[in-house]
């Protein structure tokens, strides 16, 4: 048994707890964190990292594939695709960001400790690996322990039955496979799938993809699933899978693979918080405007704390906290996150959705009358301002478009500063760029757009 002792103890480095870290080292503040995996978390090593990845991939494939359908004037013959290479190639790639996170924890002079931590009592962590059993006591612990896969009792994860994790692992491309869950994850990889060449079915509980966005929004991403011969059955549930077939309430789906996406669980099983009596907020860890658990001295951040489930929010949390401790005077003020679904075409949204905030009004912009979406052969989508009557604020944006992730960063900071559809409009955009749409949907608002 090795005993630690140290002010700070964070249980996880995922992307909330690998910058909460950082950010301590840097405060100075004396910290040990500790995973049972490698660093980086889900996001680094089995979500966002290696899904966008795939998606790259899939991307690329499926363009050189079929460029000589379209009007430029390239011609190529039968392309193929090495899966096992590609996932090769991404599996460098997640090695080569484990090693920078473990090298950047190391550089803010914060310990790592491989193993399963469990609290023992509320300042101290029992952590178990292999060779070692550790007590570690601190004056302060973070849990950021994130999430795992929720799974169906009727579908059980195993052989043919994949979570997002397996599928992201895939040496062989199936010939068919069934998506149960129309959400980000289900979309994300169901779209990969479809690129690659598999005959992709997606059943979806609700009455349609993304339910939680609008029917406008995600509109385009349904016509482009369409288009990509992906079968998308909504208002269907799942119900079990047997003899090569997904079974639903609406019939049988022949399908060589399931890849189960309907949510994720917070981990707050087996580590000990029951025994503390953490105040929960349904299944997820409740915090308060500085992370604090109803226990003094431990905060909670990331995943474990609840929607929304994004990287960026955790990596927030864990810098706040970390400056939190070390004695500065800080709180959750954002006023937006942005939300980034890596569909074809792509979803953003940031701050107010519409009709979410009374006396809200909205003013799109279509890529149809934006020059660079042609010259990219990708018209299909909009960006949309939600903006106050009273004094022109702007609450939210949305956009969906190809390639229009990039672009959350202007949303997110207009928000943040408060912009207005005079700021926005009045700012030079540069041409030709689908960034324009942004100052055309405020030009719009305001009753005097250029281009349309
Ligand atoms: P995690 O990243 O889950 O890290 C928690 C860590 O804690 C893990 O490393 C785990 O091993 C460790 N741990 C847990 N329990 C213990 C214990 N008892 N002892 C020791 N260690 C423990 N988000 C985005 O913002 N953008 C995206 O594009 C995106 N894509 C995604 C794609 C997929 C397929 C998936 C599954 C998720 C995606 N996400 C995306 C969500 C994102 O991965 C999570 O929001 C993010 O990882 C949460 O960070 P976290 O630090 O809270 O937890
Ligand atoms: P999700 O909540 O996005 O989607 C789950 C979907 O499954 C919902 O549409 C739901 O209606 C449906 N569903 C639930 N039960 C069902 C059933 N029995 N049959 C059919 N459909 C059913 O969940 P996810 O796709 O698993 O992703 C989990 C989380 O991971 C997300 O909430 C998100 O925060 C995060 N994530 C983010 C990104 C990103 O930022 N690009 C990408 C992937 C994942």
């Amino acid at each position: 048994m090795t005993d630690i002792k140290c002010k700070l103890l964070i249980i996880g480095a995922g992307p909330g707890g690998y910058v909460c870290a950082i950010r301590a080292g840097q405060l100075g503040i004396d910290t040990v964190v500790i995973d049972e995996g490698k660093p980086g978390g889900t996001c680094l090593n089995v979500g966002c990292i290696p899904s966008k990845a795939l998606i790259h991939a899939a991307d690329e494939f499926h363009k050189i594939k079929h460029a000589s359908d379209g009007p430029l004037g390239i011609s190529v013959d039968a392309p193929s695709i090495d899966l096992a290479k590609t996932i090769a190639w991404k599996d460098g790639l997640v090695q080569r960001l484990n090693t920078g996170v473990a090298g950047l924890m190391k550089k803010a002079k914060a310990r790592f400790v491989s193993g399963r931590a469990r609290f023992l009592d509320g300042k101290t962590v029992q952590v178990k690996n292999d060779d070692d059993t550790y007590s570690i006591r601190a004056e302060h612990i973070v849990v950021a322990t994130g999430s795992a896969p929720v799974e169906l009792p009727f579908l059980p994860f195993g052989g043919p039955v994949l979570s997002s994790t397996e599928a992201l692992n895939l040496t062989d491309i199936p010939k068919s496979i069934a998506v149960v869950g129309g959400g980000y994850i289900g979309l994300e990889l169901g779209t990969v799938f479809a690129k690659l060449g598999t005959k992709v079915t997606i059943v979806e509980a609700e009455d349609r993809i993304l339910p939680l966005y609008d029917k406008a929004l995600t509109g385009p991403v349904a016509k482009r699933l369409d288009d990509l011969d992906v079968t998308v059955m909504a208002g269907v549930r799942a119900q079990g899978y047997e003899n090569g077939k997904l079974k639903t309430d609406q019939g049988d789906i022949a399908a060589e693979k399931v890849l189960v996406t309907v949510g994720r669980r917070p981990r707050t099983i087996g580590i000990g918080i029951d025994e503390l009596a953490l105040t929960l907020d349904g299944p997820f860890i409740k915090i308060d405007k500085t992370c604090q658990t109803s226990m003094r001295g431990i905060y909670a951040i990331g995943d474990v704390t609840g929607e929304p489930m994004l990287a960026h929010r955790a990596m927030a949390q864990g810098e706040m906290v970390a400056e939190h401790i070390a004695g500065l005077s800080v709180e959750w003020d954002k006023n937006a996150i942005p939300a980034v679904c890596f569909t074809d075409p792509e979803v953003v949204t940031c701050g107010a959705l519409p009709d979410e905030v009374e006396g809200s009004k909205t003013s799109e912009f279509p890529f149809q009358a934006n020059g660079r979406a042609m010259t990219t052969e990708r018209e299909d989508g909009f960006i949309r301002v939600v903006w106050r009557e009273s004094d022109h604020a702007v609450l939210g944006i949305q956009a969906v478009g190809a390639g229009i992730s990039e672009m959350s960063a202007a949303f997110s900071l207009a928000i943040e500063m408060g912009a207005r559809l005079e700021d926005i409009g009045s700012t030079i955009h540069a041409h030709p760029t689908q960034s324009e749409g942004l100052q055309e949907a405020c030009l719009r608002a305001l009753g005097h757009a250029l281009h349309i």
